[in-house]
């Protein structure tokens, strides 16, 4: 099989290089090893690999040198694999151009649905141009852009203007995580400051009462607590 995904894997931790390029590798990808930041260069240039899985503590530098010298020039994605818990950490490389990030330690069926959601936005990718068209679905979820109606399960819903800039925002980046900034530099087109993420989640909460599920229920939204939403379309 030569159409296999190629991944770059730049990690230094032995033992989450080996249980990660088995569990990729038996999901049928191929994978590529770097150990630091300096050969993870040298690697994604030679190869140019379909996707990278970056950890940001490297013994030669931070993970977010690579991040940045990838995003000069490339769209490809990238997931950060990260230690820290801290929600400012993931903004900060979601905010430079990671696609998603997972902290340590996780699990192997989480790894692959960033995986295979990363891949799967890289094909749509290009096709980013112009007025939405068409019809996007996410389980109960069906928007039609053109007419600008939104429905759950095949009721039709009212949304405000706002809201619905926000949900066809984020169902033109599904699978991926937006911040707090990028929606509100996209809806808004304001920096971030109390006020308009305030705004912002009560515009989240009020859609959520109108698409019937609770804070909490399994849903397509998904808020990632301190960091920004994800619409999920296909799990
Ligand atoms: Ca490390």
């Amino acid at each position: 099989m030569n159409n296999k995904y190629k991944i770059l894997l730049v990690e230094d931790e032995k033992n989450i290089q080996t249980f990660v390029s088995a569990l990729l590798e038996a999901n049928g990808y191929k994978v590529l090893i770097a150990n630091d930041c300096a050969s993870g260069k040298i690697m994604y240039s030679s190869h140019i690999p379909d996707l990278v899985i970056l950890d940001l503590g490297l013994p030669d530098r931070d993970g977010s040198v690579l991040l940045a010298y990838i995003r000069q020039n490339d769209l490809t994605p990238i997931i950060v694999l990260s230690a820290r818990s801290d929600e400012n950490e993931k903004v900060k490389m979601l905010d430079a151009g990671a696609n998603d990030y997972v902290t340590k330690p996780f699990g192997t069926a989480e790894l692959l649905a960033r995986v295979r959601a990363c891949l799967r936005n890289r094909r749509q990718s290009s096709s980013k141009t112009g007025a939405l068209t068409g019809i996007f679905t996410a389980k109960d979820l069906e928007i039609r852009y053109e007419s600008r109606r939104v429905f759950i399960r095949g009721e039709e819903i009212k949304l405000t203007q706002t809201e619905y800039n926000i949900l066809t925002y984020l169902s033109e980046n599904a699978d991926k995580v937006m911040t707090y900034s990028a929606i509100i530099s996209a809806v808004w087109r304001e920096t971030p400051n109390e006020g308009n993420i305030k705004r912002l989640q009560v515009n989240m909460a009020n859609m959520r009462k109108k698409f019937g599920t609770k804070p909490g229920d399994i849903t397509f939204i998904i808020n990632e607590l301190g960091v920004g939403y994800r619409l999920v379309a296909d799990n």
